[in-house]
């Protein structure tokens, strides 16, 4: 079973990825939320380009995977999971709950410590929000997250398949909830209670910066509700909203890969410090 999933684990990502992909595509085809500022010709091959690269380096960069070090630990106990004696299901769905907390924490994180923040900003300085935006990060922030990932999984001790279960859910959930799709507001309103919505994480990237700073689940949509990030929607309203970040609206330069793999050394590292942003004035009426 482990040699099972460990030689299919690749397989089965990829799958789930390009089956997503077109899916979410085709929906943005027959009932987009927003109009697109670039055609996809103008996007994707660098939004997937970066996906490409990542994979890559990813594979020769790190020693394991995260599902082989799942393995490693499942054989030598490592890990609270490994050691809670509870029923197989119980411990898969923790692990997987677990996981996106660190996500979530993660991702907060890489908001508010500005070096890290100058490598997030490749993911938010997308003109357009669509199925690809999910997928592009900065590969030093996708090795940055793997190690996270990596040290989360020997604290939490997941068994491989919550590992396999984990990475294709959050690969998906991630790609479904950066979609530019249309969902009637009473269905995005329950469907937010499971799971973050693309209305729910469009709000993730608005220019505006409190706007911005909310909203920071990929996956699970509890996470903002219960630590006070949660917005419900942006003030533009989802069609009137800007996507992307103030000071980087050049597509040559946002939207094409070397401009993009360029990003996080631009610009001083104070510029985005957490206790010299500049808010926004609150206005009167306004919370
Ligand atoms: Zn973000
Ligand atoms: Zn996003």
């Amino acid at each position: 079973m482990r040699d099972l999933i460990l030689s299919h684990e690749p397989a089965i990502r990829v799958s789930f990825f390009v089956g997503v992909l077109v899916l979410m595509a085709l929906w943005e085809a027959l009932a987009p939320c927003r109009r697109a500022p670039l055609g996809r010709w103008a996007r994707w091959p660098s939004n997937l380009g970066i996906v490409a690269l990542n994979t890559v380096l990813v594979r020769l960069l790190l020693p394991t995977t995260a599902v082989a070090l799942a393995m490693v630990g499942e054989r030598e106990g490592w890990g609270f999971l490994h050691h809670a004696g509870l029923p197989g299901w119980l411990a898969l769905t923790l692990a997987v709950i677990a996981l996106d907390l660190v996500v979530y924490l993660q991702h907060v994180m890489v908001h508010a410590i500005p070096a890290l923040w100058r490598l997030h900003r490749v993911h938010h300085a997308d003109l357009h929000f669509d199925v690809t935006t999910g997928a592009r990060f900065h590969p030093i922030e996708i090795l940055l997250s793997m190690l996270i990932k990596l040290a989360a999984i020997l604290v939490i001790g997941p068994s491989p398949a919550a590992v396999v279960v984990f990475e294709v859910l959050l690969n998906a959930t991630a790609m479904f909830n950066h979609g530019n799709v249309r969902i009637p507001a009473a269905v995005d309103r329950w469907l937010r209670w499971v799971v973050v919505t693309p209305d729910m994480h469009r709000v993730h990237h608005s220019v505006e910066d409190d706007e911005t700073n909310s909203n920071f689940g990929f996956n699970l949509p509890w996470w903002d509700r219960l630590f006070g990030t949660y917005r419900d929607q942006p003030r533009g309203g989802q069609s009137g909203m800007t996507i992307g970040i103030h000071g980087f609206r050049d597509p040559r330069q946002v939207d094409r890969l070397p401009g993009m793999l360029a990003l996080p050394f631009l610009g001083k590292v104070t510029d985005y410090v957490i206790n010299r942003r500049q808010w926004a004035q609150p206005e009167a009426g306004r919370e």
